[in-house]
């Protein structure tokens, strides 16, 4: 059977940003498996996201928990892993579980316990990521550094979220320079962080890099990146 152009473009897409992260990892001495794709599919529909996930693209991402709900519950693929990469609210926290595997934008405490509770209520652990307001910008959400080394003991002690890293987004229109000296102050806070836990074997995701930026990102230290607009190139 004859796959449609939408297919073909998916694959030759995913086959192009697949080359670019481990030509990236290649560059900075990095084993190419470390990074994990994020294919966010918010701007195109469940059809869409359910063909890149057919051509190979097993992690998908969204950002509004709706857009999340309707996609994971209206494709019918168990090979995929659900993200949810944007800002949660509390209240839309019990139906997220029952689709996320992994939260990438966990940003206050007040959710972070919201989401440790209704996890409990269910029975269940789930994996989150703090984001970090690395860029400073007032619009931004996310956790201040100080914040979080001071929450950072209690979050990690709570018994239904799985603590695995930290998220951030960079500012927007910065340079090489400026882009990864953000992400290296994630790497950083994340290193100081593991050495204030017990246990910090399973912290140590590091959740950065879109479409613009996902090369220096690798440069320091990401282990997923968060990719939507460069697999559609074509079909936008
Ligand atoms: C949209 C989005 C992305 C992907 O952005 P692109 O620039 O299209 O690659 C990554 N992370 C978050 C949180 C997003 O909202």
């Amino acid at each position: 059977m004859n796959e449609s152009p939408v297919e073909n473009t998916l694959r030759d897409n995913l086959q192009q940003v697949r080359e670019r992260i481990a030509a990236a990892a290649a560059q900075y001495g990095r084993p190419a498996d470390d990074i994990t794709l994020v294919g966010v599919t918010k701007y195109v529909d469940a059809d869409v996201a359910a063909a890149l996930a057919r051509a190979g693209c097993h992690h998908l991402g969204e950002s509004r928990p709706q857009e999340l709900w309707h996609k994971a519950s209206s494709i019918e693929n168990p090979d995929i892993v659900w993200h949810q990469v944007g800002h949660l609210q509390r209240n839309k926290v019990a139906r997220t579980l029952e689709y996320a595997a992994v939260i990438h934008s966990v940003d206050s405490l007040r959710l972070t316990r919201a989401i440790d509770r209704m996890a409990g209520e269910k029975n269940m652990t789930t994996r989150i990521l703090l984001e970090v307001n690395v860029s400073g910008e007032s619009a931004k959400q996310g956790f201040d550094a100080d914040e979080l080394r001071n929450d950072v003991g209690e979050i990690n002690g709570l018994t239904h979220i799985q603590l695995a890293g930290l998220m951030c987004m960079a500012g927007l229109g910065l340079d090489e320079g400026q882009t990864r000296e953000q992400f290296a102050s994630l790497r950083m806070l994340r290193d100081e962080l593991a050495g204030q836990l017990p246990d910090a074997s399973h912290f140590g995701e590091l959740s950065m890099g879109m479409s613009g930026d996902f090369e220096w990102a690798i440069a320091e230290g990401a282990t997923i990146v968060r990719i939507g607009s460069i697999l559609f190139e074509g079909l936008l």
